[in-house]
C-alpha cells in the first residue's frame, strides 16, 4: 500500500465535496479529492440537472397544447423521441462533468478514483485507487482535517426493491428504456412531484400517492393548495394522507393481470393498494412505480468508528458546532446531504457548506451557512419557490404576522402565461417588521425567488423592497405589488 499525505481530504466529489475542494485548493492547500464514481455527484448525474434538463423539455411538450389551445398556432405533438431527449439530456451532463473535471485540475486538486474509508481521525485507506498514484489501495494523511461529503442515495421500500423497470427509484427513472404510459408516484415531496409533474407532460396517466395531508408538507399551506389544484388540472391524480398498503409486480402472463394491461397497454406492472385519506382502499395499476420518498445519507463503509464517529438514528452525522460543521472529532467536518436538519438536502446549500468548511481549514474567519435564507424549489409544472418561514411557522415562532397573496393572473404578464400561481409574503406586523418568508407558485418562479431571499436574509422590511421599482410587465411585479400592500402603498389590493 502507497503512503500519501497532503493538507485536505474530502470523501466523496458531489457538490458538497468538490466545492469544499475547490475553494480550499484556491485558498493555497493541499487538496485530495476520493471519488468513487464520478465528480459531480447525484446532482449532476443523477439529480438537479439531468432532472431539470427534462423537465425543459416536459415544459416544450406542454407548449404544444397552450401554443394551439390558447393562440392559434397550427402546432401538432408528433411525440417524444426519448432517446433523442436523453441524449440532449446527456450531453449537458457530460459538458457540466467535463467542466468540473477541468476546475479541479485546474485548481491543482487531486482526484484519487477509488473508495475511502476512515482509518483514523486524520487517516483514510483508498481501495481500487486509479487514477493517480496507480492502482491497488492507497493510504492517505490529512495534516489539516478530512471532509466526508458521501452524500445520500434513494430510500427504498423493504420487500419491494427497484428492479429498474416497473419499481423505480429517481436514479433508474433517467435510465428506464422508454416513458411508461401510466405511473405510480409514491412520496409528494420535491422529487415525486417534479417526477409525477414531468411524467404528465409526456403524456402518461399519473396517480401521486402521499402519506402526509398535502403535497410538499414543508412548504407554506397556500403553496401545497395552488400546487394541488394545478396539478389534479393537469389531469394528475393526487391522493393525499393516503398510505400504500402494499404493492406487487404483475406478469402479464398471469389471468389477474388484466386490469393492468389494460392501464399499460400491455405488458407486465404493479399493482398497488392504497387507502386514500376519505373513501374506500382502491387498487391502483400502473406500467411504473416510483419510489419518491425521501434520501437516506451514505455511510456504509466509511469507517465512522474509526475515527470516533457515529450516526444519528436516522443516519445523518451531525456536526457538533453549526457555525463551522465540524464534528465532535477536531479537523474532521461535515458537508452536504450527509448533515441533518437545518441542513437542506440541496445542491446550493451543499455548495455553501463547502466553501464554509474549506474557509475553516484554511484559518479563515468562519461565516455559517443561513439556513433560512436558503431557496426552496420544486421546477415542476407549476413551479413553486420559496424562502424563509410559512406563515403557520411565523405564528408558531410567536411573530405577530401580516401576509399577504396576490395572484400571478392580477399582472397582464401572468395573464399573458395563463397558468395562475401566486406571491405569498409573510412579515412581521408593523411599519419596520422584517420579511420572514416568500412563497411563490407559478411559471418560472425559481428564477424570481432570488431578490425575496435578499429580503429574508437582510432583515428587510416589506417597505425596503416596496420601494424598488420592478420592472413592467413582469411576473416580478406581483412580487413588488405584494410588498406595496404590506407597506400600505399598495395599488392594487389594500393590506
Ligand atoms: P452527492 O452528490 O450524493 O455526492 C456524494 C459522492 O460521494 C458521490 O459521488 C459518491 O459516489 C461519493 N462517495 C460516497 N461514498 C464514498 C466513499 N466511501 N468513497 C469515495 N466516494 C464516495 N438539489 C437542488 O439544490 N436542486 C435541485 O433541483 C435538486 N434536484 C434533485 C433531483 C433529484 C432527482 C435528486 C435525487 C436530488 C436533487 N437535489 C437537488 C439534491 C442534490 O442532488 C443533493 O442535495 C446534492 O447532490 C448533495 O450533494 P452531496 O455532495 O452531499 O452528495
Amino acid at each position: 500500500m502507497s503512503e500519501n499525505s497532503t493538507d485536505v481530504i474530502v470523501i466523496g466529489g458531489g457538490t458538497g465535496g468538490y466545492s469544499t475542494a475547490l475553494r480550499a485548493a484556491h485558498l493555497g492547500l493541499d487538496v485530495t479529492l476520493v471519488e468513487r464514481d464520478l465528480v459531480g455527484g447525484t446532482c449532476l448525474h443523477r439529480g438537479c440537472v439531468p432532472s431539470k434538463a427534462m423537465l425543459h423539455a416536459a415544459e416544450l411538450v406542454d407548449g404544444v397544447a397552450e401554443a394551439r389551445e390558447r393562440w392559434g398556432v397550427k402546432a401538432t405533438l408528433e411525440g417524444v423521441d426519448w432517446p433523442a431527449l436523453t441524449a440532449t439530456r446527456d450531453d449537458i451532463v457530460s459538458r457540466n462533468h467535463r467542466g468540473v473535471e477541468g476546475q479541479l485540475s485546474r485548481a491543482g486538486v487531486t482526484v484519487v478514483r477509488g473508495t475511502a474509508t476512515l482509518t483514523g481521525p486524520r487517516g483514510v485507506r483508498v481501495t481500487d485507487a486509479g487514477s493517480t498514484g496507480g492502482a491497488g489501495v492507497q493510504g492517505w494523511t490529512a495534516r489539516r482535517g478530512i471532509v466526508l461529503a458521501t452524500g445520500s442515495r434513494p430510500r427504498t421500500l423493504p420487500g419491494l426493491e427497484p428492479d429498474g423497470q416497473h419499481v423505480v427509484t429517481s436514479d433508474d427513472a433517467l435510465f428506464a428504456p422508454g416513458l411508461p404510459k401510466s405511473v405510480l408516484v409514491l412520496g409528494g415531496g420535491a422529487i415525486g412531484v417534479e417526477y409525477a409533474s414531468f411524467h404528465r407532460s409526456m403524456g402518461a396517466e399519473v396517480t401521486l400517492v402521499e402519506a402526509a395531508e398535502r403535497l410538499l408538507p414543508l412548504e407554506d399551506e397556500d403553496v401545497s393548495r395552488q400546487l394541488t389544484r394545478a396539478l389534479k388540472k393537469r389531469g394528475i391524480t393526487v391522493l393525499t394522507g393516503a398510505r400504500m398498503l402494499d404493492a406487487h409486480r404483475v406478469d402479464a402472463r398471469r389471468a389477474d393481470a388484466r386490469r393492468v394491461d389494460a392501464a399499460t397497454g400491455g405488458g407486465p406492472g404493479i399493482e398497488a393498494r392504497v387507502r386514500p385519506a376519505r373513501g374506500a382502499e382502491t387498487v391502483i395499476a400502473a406500467e411504473r412505480l416510483l419510489v419518491a420518498v425521501g434520501r437516506v445519507p451514505v455511510t456504509d463503509g466509511l469507517g465512522l468508528a474509526a475515527a470516533g464517529l457515529t450516526t444519528d438514528a436516522r443516519g445523518y452525522v451531525p456536526p457538533a458546532d453549526l457555525s463551522t460543521l465540524s464534528t465532535a472529532v477536531p479537523g474532521l467536518h461535515v458537508v452536504g446531504d450527509l448533515l441533518p436538519p437545518p441542513s437542506l438536502g440541496l445542491a446550493h446549500a451543499s455548495f455553501a457548506e463547502g466553501l464554509l468548511v474549506a474557509e475553516t481549514l484554511a484559518g479563515l474567519p468562519s461565516r455559517p451557512v443561513d439556513y433560512a435564507a436558503v431557496p426552496r424549489v420544486t421546477y415542476s409544472s407549476p413551479q413553486t419557490a420559496s424562502v424563509g418561514l410559512s406563515e403557520a411557522e411565523a405564528r408558531a415562532a410567536g411573530y405577530e404576522v401580516a401576509a399577504n397573496v396576490m395572484p400571478l393572473t392580477a399582472t397582464a404578464k401572468g395573464m399573458v402565461h395563463g397558468q395562475g400561481g401566486m406571491v405569498k409574503a409573510v412579515a412581521e406586523r408593523g411599519a419596520q417588521g422584517r420579511v420572514l418568508g416568500v412563497h411563490l407558485v407559478g411559471p418560472h418562479v425559481s428564477e424570481m425567488i432570488a431578490e425575496s431571499q435578499l429580503a429574508v436574509a437582510w432583515d428587510a422590511s416589506p417597505a425596503d423592497i416596496a420601494q424598488h421599482v420592478h420592472p413592467h410587465p413582469t411576473l416580478s411585479e406581483a412580487v413588488g405589488e405584494t410588498f406595496l400592500t404590506l407597506a400600505g402603498r399598495g395599488l392594487h389590493q389594500h393590506a
